[in-house]
């Protein structure tokens, strides 16, 4: 990974870390953000291993409590405004089950 995209990245997961400085403060960092995530999970594929779960930076995903039909939980997004599109997810899947994609904002995207 280059320094720009580490430092993108760091600046992204500022603003959603948990601080000490409460909800609203952290819904501001969020607002500024350059960019926001989307994620796709195909169900079917997933094995339930859960590596997506412990390995996002922003708890963005949970093991979902239905199962597929080979038997496993996949994940489900719980906090999808937490998510900045990094695709550790799906780095880290090794069934290539989920992939998370970063956009821009749209205050971004206004400002060109
Ligand atoms: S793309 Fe995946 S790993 Fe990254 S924040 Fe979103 S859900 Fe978490
Ligand atoms: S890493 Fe892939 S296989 Fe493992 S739980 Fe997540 S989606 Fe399913």
């Amino acid at each position: 990974m280059g320094a720009a995209a580490e430092k993108e990245m760091r600046e992204n997961q500022e603003g959603t870390a948990p601080d000490e400085g409460g909800a609203s403060r952290d819904q501001d960092k969020r607002a500024k953000r350059r960019f926001r995530g989307e994620v796709y999970i195909v169900r079917e594929r997933c094995k339930g291993c859960g590596f997506c779960v412990e390995f996002c930076p922003n708890q963005s995903l949970a093991l979902d409590e239905a199962f597929n039909s080979k038997g496993y939980h996949p994940p489900v997004v719980v906090d999808l405004d937490s998510c900045n599109g990094c695709d550790l997810c799906g780095l880290y899947c090794p069934d290539f089950a989920i992939h998370g994609v970063r956009r821009k904002t749209k205050e971004k995207r206004d400002e060109g």
